[in-house]
Order: structure tokens, then C-alpha cells, then sequence
């Protein structure tokens, strides 16, 4: 029976066990998730907590994402390029780094809308656009990345991008696809009236991606046509996956993944 869990502090409202658990049982193992609350000031204990709870593998999450970098042996190359890792498998004594939002989210994209080089406008510049980028930038596309403080570039690795102040959006030429990487809209908020984007920067066959999950469909996604549009979940799913077949060698069943999501939230959005 294969041992993982997701570390963070705090974890009480991960969504990870639900996902991981939901596969094991589709896939008929006796393999098990959990959450482990890991306080900052632990984490340089991670061996000792991988060697009492089993681990075979573990997610790990805010506030450990860069952090857990220095107990690694290995870091793979996209997770050292965003420096973030949120995935780590376990091997012996052996640990490995990886970043499964890079890989879970270009699945996401790809499967929903096709790969075709596109022009892409990342709204928010944190760790989730740091993943959104790399995942981009290996598709071969054109990326704007916009923020809302110049500092917070300082903080990418590479710089195969356009860099903006989110002020600075409404005079960008049109873009294929826009993205938002902030919280904004978690709340119900309009992203576009509190950001103050022109709704002319959308057409019809503009593509729209917002990472949040919950709400379903948030104000920002209204803005785009019928098809044309990816909420947070396909990215939280594939993510998890991912981190399955880093650990098993195994493709995980995203179908009963997602029924399982879906009848967990229903209602909820
Ligand atoms: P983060 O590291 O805190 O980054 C948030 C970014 O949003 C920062 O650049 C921040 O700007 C910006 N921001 C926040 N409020 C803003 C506002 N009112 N106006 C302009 N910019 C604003 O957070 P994160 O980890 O990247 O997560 C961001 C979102 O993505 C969350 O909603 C999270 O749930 C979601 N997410 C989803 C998945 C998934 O699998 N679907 C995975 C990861 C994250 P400053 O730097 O100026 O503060």
C-alpha cells in the first residue's frame, strides 16, 4: 500500500486528499492520502516526517513551495526555473523535486482549447502565474505577463516574456488568450471594473482561463462567449494526476476524478 500526502501549513481546506483518494479508489488500490500540517519552523525536520508517516510521496503546498527546495537532491529543470516545487517523490533516501502546475495546468489548456501558438496576457504575477508562464513559454507562445508592482518580476527566473503594469493593459494590442492569476473574483468581484480593463480588450473569439474553482464561473469568465472559457478545476485535477504518475509510473483516472469534484461541490458555487 503506496503512502502520500500534501504538506502545508495551514491544510485543513485542501482539496487534495478528496482528488488523490477519489483516484486510488477508481483505480482499486489500497493506496492512501492524507493532509499534514507542517509548521514552517518543521520543515527542516522533512525526513523524519517522511520516515514516520511512510511517505512514497508527497504534494506540498503554501507556504512550502520554495522552501522545500533546499531539502531536495534533486530539483527537476521547469521546478528549478519558477523556483517552486509542489511535488516531491520518494525514493529511499532519495528525494526529487518537481512542479506538476506547470505540466497539470499546459494539460488543462491543451486538452480544452488545442495547441496552436497563441498570444497569451497573464493578469497577476504570484506563484500560480510563475507555473502558468513556464507552461506557456514551453508551448512556444507568446507571453505578457501583467502586475501590478514591477517588483514582483524580480522574482521570475527567466525572462521570456513581456512585462506590464496591469495599468498599462488597456493601450496592449489584442491578445488570444487572457488569464487571470489572482484572487480577484474569489469574492464575486468583477476583475475587468477592478482592474479597470476596457471589455473591448475580449472578442468573441478571445479565450478565457481563470485559475479560481470556486466560484465555478467567476464574473471575469461571463465576459467570453460559450466554449471559450476554463475555470480553475481542469488545472487542480491534471496537477494531481500528474503528481500520481510521477509517483506510480500509472496515468490516473481523471473521469471519476472529476465526478468526484463535481458531486463534492455541487451546490456550493
Ligand atoms: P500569490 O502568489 O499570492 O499571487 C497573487 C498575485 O495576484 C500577486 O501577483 C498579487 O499582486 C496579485 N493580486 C492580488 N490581488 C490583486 C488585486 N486586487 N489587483 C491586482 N493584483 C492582485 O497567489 P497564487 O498562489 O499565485 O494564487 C493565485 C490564485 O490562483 C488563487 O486564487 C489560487 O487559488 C489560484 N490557484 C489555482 C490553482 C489551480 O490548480 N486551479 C493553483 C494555484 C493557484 P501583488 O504581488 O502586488 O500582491
Amino acid at each position: 500500500m503506496g503512502r502520500y500526502a500534501v504538506i502545508g501549513y495551514p491544510i485543513s481546506h485542501t482539496l487534495s486528499p478528496l482528488i488523490h483518494n477519489a483516484n486510488f479508489e477508481a483505480k482499486g488500490t489500497a493506496d492512501h492520502y492524507s493532509a499534514i500540517a507542517v509548521h514552517p519552523d518543521q520543515l527542516t525536520h522533512i525526513r523524519e516526517i517522511i520516515r514516520s508517516n511512510g511517505l512514497d510521496g508527497f504534494n506540498v503546498t503554501i507556504p512550502h513551495k520554495e522552501k522545500i527546495m533546499a531539502h531536495l537532491d534533486h530539483v527537476d529543470r521547469d521546478a528549478m526555473k519558477i523556483g517552486a516545487v509542489n511535488t516531491v517523490a520518494v525514493d529511499g533516501d532519495v528525494l526529487t523535486g518537481y512542479n506538476t502546475d506547470v505540466t497539470g495546468y499546459l494539460d488543462a489548456f491543451n486538452q480544452t482549447f488545442g495547441k496552436q501558438h497563441r498570444r497569451i496576457l497573464i493578469i497577476g504575477a504570484g506563484g500560480a502565474a510563475k507555473a502558468v508562464h513556464r507552461a506557456h513559454a514551453n508551448n512556444g507562445d507568446s507571453v505578457t505577463i501583467a502586475a501590478r508592482r514591477m517588483e514582483r518580476f524580480q522574482f521570475f527566473k527567466t525572462a521570456d516574456f513581456k512585462a506590464v503594469l496591469i495599468s498599462d493593459i488597456p493601450g496592449l494590442d489584442p491578445h488570444d488568450v487572457i488569464i487571470n492569476t489572482t484572487p480577484v473574483g474569489m469574492k464575486h468581484e468583477d476583475l475587468l471594473k477592478e482592474m479597470e480593463i476596457p471589455e473591448s480588450l475580449i472578442t468573441e473569439n478571445t479565450l478565457g482561463v481563470d485559475l479560481i474553482y470556486q466560484p465555478e464561473k467567476t464574473k471575469f469568465l461571463e465576459y467570453f462567449a460559450e466554449n471559450n472559457y476554463m475555470n480553475g478545476m481542469p488545472m487542480l485535477i491534471h496537477q494531481a494526476m500528474d503528481a500520481y504518475t510521477l509517483w506510480t509510473g500509472e496515468q490516473g483516472d481523471i473521469a471519476a476524478v472529476n465526478r468526484k469534484y463535481k458531486a463534492h461541490i455541487g451546490g456550493k458555487s
